[in-house]
């Protein structure tokens, strides 16, 4: 975070796909470090059962104190986790070594586009009533016409979506979850050579994320978690792109754009 420059003091809520110690341990040591500047704001963490005793337990025996509260959410079935003005995020039950989540982040669709010319030939003065119908409200004009905002405005536009899988074997249902998705981060642990590796301990190869992302006909796939045992990862990116072209593989600090959608 600090490398990336992201402030400690920013709203965050940590989603946890499942308590292994490569996606937890490092939780304990970001709260601390918040703590060292003094945060205040909240934090939200959510996770598969587990994860309460994991915090609670080492705040105890670090024996460190928090400047903010730390809101635990233990998650006890698929769906809605969290409903914002302008997000939503949902979990779907994955298939792990142990009991995980995948996640999906979806924007709430936004305003349609606002049209100036047609609200100035019904004759709406610039102004106050212009934010209104902007806002989606209906209004009554001097002469008694009514304008509805969708006069003046095109459709909503569809918000983006990011899937991110967690450790998993590949799971039925898991393409409808990520349909249409703007980005795809799948877990690629082990190449194809080693599917009964993966299978064995929960894992997926390049070719059955990548599968997943032409059946769920997103966008971009972002292959992650590639074991160490590859000293670059290649091999798995050749492997995905067979499949599916649009692959690439997350480094440190890598940075995507996702535009709006223009309908
Ligand atoms: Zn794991
Ligand atoms: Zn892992």
């Amino acid at each position: 975070m600090m490398q990336a420059r992201v402030s400690f003091h920013r709203k965050l809520k940590v989603f946890l796909t499942h308590l292994h110690g490569d996606h937890v341990l490092g939780l304990p040591g970001v709260l601390q470090t918040m703590a060292l500047m003094d945060r205040k704001e909240p934090v939200q963490v959510y996770g598969p059962p587990g994860i309460k005793d994991f915090l609670v337990c080492t705040k105890e025996t670090l024996n460190f104190g928090l400047t903010f509260p730390v809101e635990i959410y233990e998650i006890m079935g698929e769906g809605t986790l969290v409903d914002e003005e302008e997000y939503r995020l949902t979990a779907v039950k994955s298939d792990h070594a142990v009991k995980s989540y995948a996640y999906a982040f979806v924007e709430k669709p936004r305003a349609g586009k606002f049209y100036p010319k047609k609200a100035q030939a019904l004759g709406v003065q610039l102004g106050e009533l212009w934010s209104k119908l902007q806002s989606g409200q209906e209004i009554t004009l001097s002469d008694g016409r009514v304008v509805k905002s969708s006069d003046v405005m095109g459709p909503p536009r569809a918000g983006r979506k990011i899937v991110y899988t967690g450790d998993t074997r590949p799971f039925d249902g898991f393409a409808d979850f990520a349909a249409d998705a703007d980005l795809l981060i799948h877990e690629s642990t082990f190449d194809d050579s080693l599917a009964e590796k993966a299978e064995l301990d929960g894992h997926s190869t390049p070719s059955q994320a990548a599968s997943e992302a032409k059946a769920a006909r997103v966008k971009q796939l972002v292959l992650t978690h590639v074991s160490a045992r590859y000293p670059d990862a290649s091999l798995l990116l050749e492997q995905a792109k067979k499949v599916f072209a649009n692959t690439l593989v997350a480094e440190d600090f890598m940075e995507l754009r996702l535009p709006l959608k223009e309908n």
